[in-house]
Protein backbone atom coordinates (compact mmCIF):
# COMPACT_ATOMS: atom_id res chain seq x y z
CA UNK A 1 0.00 0.00 0.00
CA UNK A 2 1.35 3.38 -0.75
CA UNK A 3 -0.22 6.25 1.12
CA UNK A 4 0.89 8.96 -1.51
CA UNK A 5 1.79 7.73 -4.83
CA UNK A 6 3.02 11.18 -6.44
CA UNK A 7 5.75 12.06 -4.09
CA UNK A 8 6.84 8.16 -3.09
CA UNK A 9 7.41 7.12 -6.80
CA UNK A 10 8.29 10.24 -8.25
CA UNK A 11 10.38 10.13 -11.08
CA UNK A 12 14.15 10.85 -9.93
CA UNK A 13 14.62 14.07 -12.11
CA UNK A 14 11.28 15.45 -11.24
CA UNK A 15 12.25 15.10 -7.51
CA UNK A 16 15.29 16.66 -8.36
CA UNK A 17 13.11 19.88 -9.51
CA UNK A 18 10.29 19.61 -6.91
CA UNK A 19 13.74 19.68 -4.15
CA UNK A 20 15.73 22.75 -5.67
CA UNK A 21 12.44 24.86 -5.97
CA UNK A 22 11.78 23.83 -1.67
CA UNK A 23 15.42 24.46 -0.69
CA UNK A 24 15.25 27.80 -2.47
CA UNK A 25 12.35 28.91 -0.58
CA UNK A 26 13.09 27.91 2.61
CA UNK A 27 16.75 28.80 2.29
CA UNK A 28 15.19 32.35 1.64
CA UNK A 29 12.47 31.88 4.55
CA UNK A 30 15.27 31.33 7.40
CA UNK A 31 17.53 33.91 5.88
CA UNK A 32 14.77 36.34 5.99
CA UNK A 33 13.51 35.44 9.15
CA UNK A 34 16.41 34.07 11.74
CA UNK A 35 18.99 35.84 12.13
CA UNK A 36 21.34 32.87 13.61
CA UNK A 37 21.21 31.95 10.01
CA UNK A 38 21.81 35.27 8.43
CA UNK A 39 24.31 35.36 10.46
CA UNK A 40 25.57 31.74 9.41
CA UNK A 41 25.28 32.16 6.09
CA UNK A 42 26.59 35.26 5.51
CA UNK A 43 30.13 33.85 7.43
CA UNK A 44 30.11 31.63 4.35
CA UNK A 45 29.72 33.69 1.96
CA UNK A 46 26.50 32.52 0.57
CA UNK A 47 23.55 33.43 -0.10
CA UNK A 48 19.93 32.37 -0.79
CA UNK A 49 20.13 33.68 -4.66
CA UNK A 50 23.11 31.71 -4.86
CA UNK A 51 21.09 28.39 -5.03
CA UNK A 52 20.62 27.37 -8.75
CA UNK A 53 21.18 23.94 -8.64
CA UNK A 54 21.02 20.61 -5.95
CA UNK A 55 25.07 20.41 -5.57
CA UNK A 56 24.72 24.01 -4.27
CA UNK A 57 23.38 22.16 -1.02
CA UNK A 58 26.92 21.88 -0.32
CA UNK A 59 27.50 25.26 0.74
CA UNK A 60 25.29 25.98 2.94
CA UNK A 61 26.65 25.51 6.78
CA UNK A 62 25.49 22.90 8.88
CA UNK A 63 23.49 23.18 11.97
CA UNK A 64 24.78 21.00 14.94
CA UNK A 65 22.60 19.97 18.19
CA UNK A 66 24.79 22.97 20.14
CA UNK A 67 22.87 25.29 17.93
CA UNK A 68 19.34 24.23 18.87
CA UNK A 69 20.60 24.35 22.74
CA UNK A 70 21.67 27.56 22.10
CA UNK A 71 18.47 28.90 21.18
CA UNK A 72 16.60 27.12 23.28
CA UNK A 73 13.27 27.06 23.27
CA UNK A 74 12.24 29.17 20.34
CA UNK A 75 15.28 30.99 18.90
CA UNK A 76 14.93 28.97 15.81
CA UNK A 77 11.36 29.21 15.27
CA UNK A 78 11.10 31.39 12.07
CA UNK A 79 7.35 32.13 12.74
CA UNK A 80 5.78 34.31 15.25
CA UNK A 81 4.37 32.26 18.35
CA UNK A 82 0.68 32.92 17.32
CA UNK A 83 1.32 30.40 14.28
CA UNK A 84 2.64 27.98 16.69
CA UNK A 85 0.37 25.74 17.58
CA UNK A 86 2.12 22.76 19.33
CA UNK A 87 5.28 22.29 20.31
CA UNK A 88 7.19 18.81 21.02
CA UNK A 89 10.75 18.30 22.88
CA UNK A 90 13.20 15.69 23.00
CA UNK A 91 13.73 13.79 26.35
CA UNK A 92 16.74 15.64 27.19
CA UNK A 93 18.67 13.59 28.94
CA UNK A 94 21.83 15.94 28.17
CA UNK A 95 21.44 19.29 29.12
CA UNK A 96 18.76 21.44 27.71
CA UNK A 97 15.94 20.48 25.37
CA UNK A 98 15.67 20.16 22.36
CA UNK A 99 12.28 22.32 21.03
CA UNK A 100 9.98 21.54 18.50
CA UNK A 101 7.68 23.93 17.22
CA UNK A 102 4.85 23.12 14.31
CA UNK A 103 2.66 25.67 12.89
CA UNK A 104 -0.87 23.49 11.58
CA UNK A 105 0.64 23.23 8.27
CA UNK A 106 4.01 21.47 9.52
CA UNK A 107 1.94 19.01 11.87
CA UNK A 108 -0.42 17.92 8.69
CA UNK A 109 2.60 17.43 6.84
CA UNK A 110 3.73 15.77 9.35
CA UNK A 111 0.67 13.42 9.50
CA UNK A 112 0.97 13.05 5.40
CA UNK A 113 5.05 11.37 6.20
CA UNK A 114 3.96 9.35 9.09
CA UNK A 115 0.71 7.57 7.04
CA UNK A 116 3.31 6.64 4.48
CA UNK A 117 5.13 4.89 7.05
CA UNK A 118 1.92 3.25 8.59
CA UNK A 119 0.88 2.24 4.70
CA UNK A 120 4.16 0.72 4.13
CA UNK A 121 4.01 -1.38 7.05
CA UNK A 122 0.88 -2.71 5.65
CA UNK A 123 -1.30 -0.82 8.27
CA UNK A 124 -5.05 0.77 6.70
CA UNK A 125 -8.23 2.18 7.77
CA UNK A 126 -9.25 -1.74 9.09
CA UNK A 127 -6.50 -1.85 11.70
CA UNK A 128 -6.62 -1.25 15.50
CA UNK A 129 -3.33 0.35 16.51
CA UNK A 130 -2.24 0.02 19.77
CA UNK A 131 -0.16 3.06 20.08
CA UNK A 132 2.06 2.35 23.47
CA UNK A 133 5.05 5.09 21.86
CA UNK A 134 4.91 7.57 25.46
CA UNK A 135 2.50 10.51 24.64
CA UNK A 136 2.94 14.11 25.70
CA UNK A 137 6.25 15.98 24.92
CA UNK A 138 7.85 13.17 22.97
CA UNK A 139 7.25 12.98 19.22
CA UNK A 140 6.93 9.53 19.43
CA UNK A 141 3.07 9.16 20.97
CA UNK A 142 1.45 12.08 18.83
CA UNK A 143 3.57 11.53 15.76
CA UNK A 144 1.42 8.04 15.23
CA UNK A 145 -1.19 9.44 16.72
CA UNK A 146 -2.01 11.80 14.56
CA UNK A 147 -1.25 10.08 11.43
CA UNK A 148 -2.97 7.41 12.36
CA UNK A 149 -6.18 9.50 12.50
CA UNK A 150 -5.41 10.72 9.26
CA UNK A 151 -5.18 7.19 8.08
CA UNK A 152 -8.41 6.24 9.68
CA UNK A 153 -7.64 3.11 11.69
CA UNK A 154 -9.13 2.69 14.96
CA UNK A 155 -6.61 3.95 17.69
CA UNK A 156 -6.37 2.78 21.42
CA UNK A 157 -3.99 5.54 22.51
CA UNK A 158 -2.02 3.73 25.58
CA UNK A 159 0.75 5.64 25.43
CA UNK A 160 4.09 3.11 27.03
CA UNK A 161 3.97 2.16 30.58
CA UNK A 162 2.16 -0.28 32.77
CA UNK A 163 3.01 -3.45 30.74
CA UNK A 164 0.23 -5.84 31.88
CA UNK A 165 -2.85 -3.48 31.00
CA UNK A 166 -1.08 -3.69 27.37
CA UNK A 167 -0.96 -6.74 27.19
CA UNK A 168 -4.55 -7.22 28.43
CA UNK A 169 -5.80 -4.02 26.20
CA UNK A 170 -4.08 -6.01 23.12
CA UNK A 171 -5.73 -8.96 23.95
CA UNK A 172 -9.11 -7.35 24.32
CA UNK A 173 -9.82 -4.92 21.90
CA UNK A 174 -8.30 -6.78 19.33
CA UNK A 175 -5.23 -4.84 18.17
CA UNK A 176 -4.12 -5.77 14.80
CA UNK A 177 -1.02 -3.34 14.93
CA UNK A 178 1.12 -1.54 17.58
CA UNK A 179 3.93 0.86 17.31
CA UNK A 180 6.62 1.52 20.22
CA UNK A 181 10.50 1.22 20.73
CA UNK A 182 11.51 -1.75 19.96
CA UNK A 183 12.79 -2.33 23.39
CA UNK A 184 8.98 -1.95 24.88
CA UNK A 185 8.56 -4.26 22.62
CA UNK A 186 10.41 -6.92 23.95
CA UNK A 187 9.34 -5.94 27.52
CA UNK A 188 5.82 -6.37 26.87
CA UNK A 189 6.32 -9.69 24.58
CA UNK A 190 8.11 -10.92 27.89
CA UNK A 191 5.05 -9.45 30.11
CA UNK A 192 2.80 -11.45 27.58
CA UNK A 193 4.69 -14.59 27.78
CA UNK A 194 4.74 -14.23 32.02
CA UNK A 195 0.73 -13.96 32.09
CA UNK A 196 0.15 -16.89 29.92
CA UNK A 197 -0.38 -14.94 26.91
CA UNK A 198 0.71 -16.08 23.18
CA UNK A 199 0.93 -13.04 21.34
CA UNK A 200 1.20 -15.47 18.43
CA UNK A 201 -2.01 -16.51 18.40
CA UNK A 202 -3.72 -13.20 19.35
CA UNK A 203 -5.29 -11.13 15.65
CA UNK A 204 -1.86 -9.06 16.33
CA UNK A 205 -0.17 -8.84 12.84
CA UNK A 206 2.26 -5.98 12.57
CA UNK A 207 4.51 -3.57 14.49
CA UNK A 208 5.92 -0.22 13.89
CA UNK A 209 8.92 -0.13 16.02
CA UNK A 210 11.44 3.51 16.03
CA UNK A 211 13.02 5.81 18.26
CA UNK A 212 16.07 3.80 19.01
CA UNK A 213 18.22 1.85 17.23
CA UNK A 214 18.28 -1.97 16.69
CA UNK A 215 19.46 -4.57 14.55
CA UNK A 216 18.06 -7.02 12.04
CA UNK A 217 18.55 -9.47 14.59
CA UNK A 218 16.77 -8.20 17.22
CA UNK A 219 13.86 -7.57 14.43
CA UNK A 220 13.26 -11.28 14.19
CA UNK A 221 13.65 -12.01 17.41
CA UNK A 222 10.36 -9.52 18.21
CA UNK A 223 8.95 -10.68 14.94
CA UNK A 224 9.26 -14.47 16.17
CA UNK A 225 8.33 -13.85 19.88
CA UNK A 226 4.94 -11.72 18.98
CA UNK A 227 4.21 -13.21 15.46
CA UNK A 228 4.06 -10.32 13.40
CA UNK A 229 5.70 -8.39 11.12
CA UNK A 230 7.76 -5.85 12.64
CA UNK A 231 8.61 -2.55 10.61
CA UNK A 232 10.54 0.50 11.52
CA UNK A 233 10.26 3.96 11.65
CA UNK A 234 12.83 6.96 11.80
CA UNK A 235 13.27 10.14 12.78
CA UNK A 236 14.05 13.25 15.55
CA UNK A 237 13.08 16.06 16.98
CA UNK A 238 14.83 18.38 15.24
CA UNK A 239 13.28 16.98 11.85
CA UNK A 240 9.31 17.20 13.35
CA UNK A 241 9.92 13.53 14.78
CA UNK A 242 9.19 9.96 13.53
CA UNK A 243 8.45 10.02 9.53
CA UNK A 244 11.68 11.08 8.50
CA UNK A 245 11.92 7.79 7.05
CA UNK A 246 10.38 4.29 7.01
CA UNK A 247 10.92 0.80 6.01
CA UNK A 248 8.82 -1.07 3.59
CA UNK A 249 7.68 -4.51 2.70
CA UNK A 250 11.42 -5.11 0.86
CA UNK A 251 12.52 -4.75 4.66
CA UNK A 252 15.86 -3.70 2.98
CA UNK A 253 16.49 -0.08 3.80
CA UNK A 254 14.77 3.13 4.82
CA UNK A 255 13.20 5.36 2.75
CA UNK A 256 13.75 8.79 3.15
CA UNK A 257 11.06 11.43 2.65
CA UNK A 258 13.02 13.34 0.85
CA UNK A 259 10.63 15.94 -0.47
CA UNK A 260 10.37 17.09 3.12
CA UNK A 261 13.66 16.11 3.99
CA UNK A 262 16.46 16.41 1.79
CA UNK A 263 19.12 13.62 2.93
CA UNK A 264 23.16 13.58 2.32
CA UNK A 265 25.92 11.70 4.21
CA UNK A 266 29.65 13.26 5.10
CA UNK A 267 32.71 12.28 6.59
CA UNK A 268 32.64 13.57 10.24
CA UNK A 269 35.76 14.55 10.41
CA UNK A 270 36.31 16.31 7.14
CA UNK A 271 32.59 17.35 7.17
CA UNK A 272 33.47 16.28 3.14
CA UNK A 273 29.79 14.67 1.29
CA UNK A 274 30.18 11.23 1.05
CA UNK A 275 29.07 9.36 -2.78
CA UNK A 276 25.85 6.81 -2.01
CA UNK A 277 27.20 3.65 -0.89
CA UNK A 278 29.82 5.03 1.76
CA UNK A 279 29.23 4.83 5.73
CA UNK A 280 29.57 8.74 7.57
CA UNK A 281 27.59 10.49 9.43
CA UNK A 282 23.58 11.48 7.99
CA UNK A 283 22.58 15.29 7.48
CA UNK A 284 19.14 16.38 6.67
CA UNK A 285 17.77 19.59 5.57
CA UNK A 286 13.89 20.24 6.23
CA UNK A 287 12.72 21.75 2.86
CA UNK A 288 9.26 22.64 3.51
CA UNK A 289 8.67 22.90 7.27
CA UNK A 290 7.51 26.83 8.61
CA UNK A 291 8.22 26.85 12.06
CA UNK A 292 11.32 24.96 12.27
CA UNK A 293 13.38 24.75 8.79
CA UNK A 294 16.54 23.01 9.46
CA UNK A 295 19.54 23.43 7.16
CA UNK A 296 21.69 20.69 7.33
CA UNK A 297 21.84 19.14 10.55
CA UNK A 298 24.05 16.77 11.54
CA UNK A 299 22.40 14.11 13.18
CA UNK A 300 25.64 12.02 14.38
CA UNK A 301 23.41 9.02 13.14
CA UNK A 302 25.43 6.47 11.13
CA UNK A 303 24.16 5.50 8.02
CA UNK A 304 24.98 4.98 3.78
CA UNK A 305 22.78 6.19 1.38
CA UNK A 306 21.52 4.53 -1.64
CA UNK A 307 19.08 5.34 -4.86
CA UNK A 308 18.00 2.30 -6.39
CA UNK A 309 15.03 0.23 -7.44
CA UNK A 310 12.92 -0.93 -4.09
CA UNK A 311 10.62 -4.13 -4.77
CA UNK A 312 7.94 -1.65 -3.20
CA UNK A 313 7.81 0.72 -6.35
CA UNK A 314 9.25 3.36 -3.73
CA UNK A 315 11.82 6.00 -5.23
CA UNK A 316 12.26 7.64 -2.52
CA UNK A 317 15.86 7.28 -1.42
CA UNK A 318 16.85 4.95 1.03
CA UNK A 319 19.44 4.90 4.11
CA UNK A 320 20.41 1.87 5.68
CA UNK A 321 19.13 0.60 9.22
CA UNK A 322 21.36 2.95 11.56
CA UNK A 323 24.19 1.75 12.46
CA UNK A 324 24.33 3.72 15.68
CA UNK A 325 24.82 6.71 16.99
CA UNK A 326 28.55 8.56 16.99
CA UNK A 327 28.01 9.33 20.60
CA UNK A 328 27.52 5.90 21.04
CA UNK A 329 31.05 4.61 19.54
CA UNK A 330 33.19 2.81 21.62
CA UNK A 331 36.85 3.11 21.61
CA UNK A 332 38.09 -0.46 22.44
CA UNK A 333 42.08 -1.11 22.18
CA UNK A 334 41.97 1.16 19.59
CA UNK A 335 38.67 -0.27 17.64
CA UNK A 336 35.61 1.67 16.96
CA UNK A 337 32.96 -0.33 18.10
CA UNK A 338 29.18 -0.33 18.03
CA UNK A 339 26.42 -1.32 20.31
CA UNK A 340 24.97 -2.90 17.49
CA UNK A 341 27.36 -4.79 16.31
CA UNK A 342 27.30 -6.73 20.21
CA UNK A 343 23.70 -7.39 19.89
CA UNK A 344 23.71 -8.74 16.70
CA UNK A 345 26.60 -11.40 18.19
CA UNK A 346 24.68 -11.86 21.71
CA UNK A 347 21.57 -12.27 19.65
CA UNK A 348 22.56 -15.52 18.19
CA UNK A 349 23.34 -17.29 21.23
CA UNK A 350 20.40 -19.36 22.06
CA UNK A 351 21.05 -19.53 26.12
CA UNK A 352 20.58 -15.70 26.18
CA UNK A 353 17.19 -13.26 26.53
CA UNK A 354 17.76 -10.15 24.42
CA UNK A 355 18.47 -8.25 27.03
CA UNK A 356 22.25 -6.85 27.78
CA UNK A 357 24.18 -3.93 28.97
CA UNK A 358 27.15 -2.37 27.98
CA UNK A 359 29.83 -1.33 30.86
CA UNK A 360 32.90 1.27 29.80
CA UNK A 361 35.55 0.62 32.18
CA UNK A 362 38.68 2.00 32.83
CA UNK A 363 41.85 -0.23 32.59
CA UNK A 364 44.81 1.33 32.82
CA UNK A 365 45.06 4.00 30.38
CA UNK A 366 42.78 2.17 27.86
CA UNK A 367 38.91 1.47 27.89
CA UNK A 368 37.52 -1.75 28.39
CA UNK A 369 34.57 -3.18 27.66
CA UNK A 370 32.17 -5.57 29.93
CA UNK A 371 28.71 -7.37 28.93
CA UNK A 372 26.30 -8.51 31.23
CA UNK A 373 23.35 -10.06 29.43
CA UNK A 374 21.26 -12.14 31.22
CA UNK A 375 20.79 -16.30 30.68
CA UNK A 376 17.45 -17.39 29.66
CA UNK A 377 15.89 -19.42 32.86
CA UNK A 378 16.38 -23.10 32.10
CA UNK A 379 20.65 -22.05 31.35
CA UNK A 380 20.70 -20.16 34.52
CA UNK A 381 19.78 -23.31 36.57
CA UNK A 382 22.34 -25.19 34.71
CA UNK A 383 24.88 -23.95 37.36
CA UNK A 384 28.20 -21.92 37.13
CA UNK A 385 30.36 -24.21 35.06
CA UNK A 386 28.23 -24.11 32.41
CA UNK A 387 27.38 -20.58 32.85
CA UNK A 388 31.46 -19.91 31.96
CA UNK A 389 31.37 -22.16 29.26
CA UNK A 390 28.89 -19.62 27.71
CA UNK A 391 30.63 -16.37 28.91
CA UNK A 392 34.09 -17.75 26.97
CA UNK A 393 31.97 -18.87 23.94
CA UNK A 394 30.66 -14.88 24.10
CA UNK A 395 33.96 -13.55 24.14
CA UNK A 396 35.73 -16.05 21.63
CA UNK A 397 32.50 -15.12 19.26
CA UNK A 398 33.19 -10.90 19.72
CA UNK A 399 37.02 -11.40 19.89
CA UNK A 400 36.21 -13.19 16.16
CA UNK A 401 33.87 -11.38 15.13
CA UNK A 402 34.55 -7.56 16.16
CA UNK A 403 37.97 -7.62 17.29
CA UNK A 404 38.08 -6.86 20.95
CA UNK A 405 38.32 -8.71 23.90
CA UNK A 406 35.47 -8.03 26.05
CA UNK A 407 34.38 -9.83 29.90
CA UNK A 408 31.37 -11.11 29.82
CA UNK A 409 29.15 -12.24 32.52
CA UNK A 410 26.11 -14.22 32.62
CA UNK A 411 23.60 -12.56 34.47
CA UNK A 412 20.89 -13.89 36.07
CA UNK A 413 17.13 -13.95 34.67
CA UNK A 414 15.16 -10.50 35.42
CA UNK A 415 17.96 -8.80 36.65
CA UNK A 416 18.41 -6.25 33.97
CA UNK A 417 15.99 -3.58 33.66
CA UNK A 418 13.53 -3.38 31.17
CA UNK A 419 12.97 -0.89 28.87
CA UNK A 420 9.59 1.23 28.55
CA UNK A 421 10.63 3.94 26.03
CA UNK A 422 14.34 4.71 24.67
CA UNK A 423 16.53 1.66 26.31
CA UNK A 424 19.64 2.81 28.01
CA UNK A 425 22.66 -0.20 27.24
CA UNK A 426 25.62 1.69 27.81
CA UNK A 427 27.04 2.55 31.06
CA UNK A 428 29.97 4.66 31.55
CA UNK A 429 32.10 3.46 34.84
CA UNK A 430 34.99 5.08 34.15
CA UNK A 431 34.77 7.83 36.52
CA UNK A 432 33.43 5.55 38.87
P1 LIG B 1 16.84 12.04 21.92
O1 LIG B 1 17.97 12.61 21.13
O2 LIG B 1 16.70 12.65 23.27
O3 LIG B 1 16.83 10.54 21.95
P2 LIG B 1 14.79 12.03 19.85
O4 LIG B 1 13.53 11.34 20.26
O5 LIG B 1 14.64 13.19 18.98
O6 LIG B 1 15.51 12.48 21.15
O7 LIG B 1 15.71 10.93 19.21
C1 LIG B 1 16.17 10.93 17.90
C2 LIG B 1 17.26 9.91 17.76
O8 LIG B 1 16.76 8.59 18.04
C3 LIG B 1 17.79 9.80 16.35
O9 LIG B 1 18.75 10.79 16.08
C4 LIG B 1 18.42 8.40 16.38
O10 LIG B 1 19.68 8.41 17.00
C5 LIG B 1 17.46 7.63 17.25
N1 LIG B 1 16.49 6.89 16.42
C6 LIG B 1 15.22 7.21 16.13
N2 LIG B 1 14.65 6.26 15.35
C7 LIG B 1 15.59 5.32 15.13
C8 LIG B 1 15.63 4.12 14.39
N3 LIG B 1 14.59 3.62 13.74
N4 LIG B 1 16.81 3.44 14.38
C9 LIG B 1 17.87 3.91 15.02
N5 LIG B 1 17.89 5.02 15.74
C10 LIG B 1 16.78 5.73 15.80
ZN1 LIG C 1 10.74 0.04 -0.71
Amino acid sequence: MIWNEKFETMSDDEMADFQLEKLKETTAWVYDRLPFYKRKLDEKGVHPDDIKDLSDLGKLPFTVKTDLRDNYPFGLCAVPMTEVVRVHASSGTTGKPITGPYTAADLDQWADCMARNFYAAGVGPEDIFQNAYGMGLFTGGLGFHQAASKIGCTIVPASSGMTERQVTLIQDFGATSIGCTPSYALTIAEKARDMGVDLRELPLRVGIFGAEPWTEEMRREIEERMGINAHEAYGLTELMGPGVSFDCEAKDGLHVNEDHIMAEVIDPITEEVLPHGTQGELIFTAIQRRAMPMIRYRTRDITTLRREKCACGRTLVKMDKIYGRSDDMLIISGVNVFPSQIEAILLEVPEVEPQYVLIIRKKGYLDALSVDVEARPEVYDLGEEKLKEIEKKIVDKIRGTVGIGVAVRLVPPKSIERSEGKAKRVFDARNM
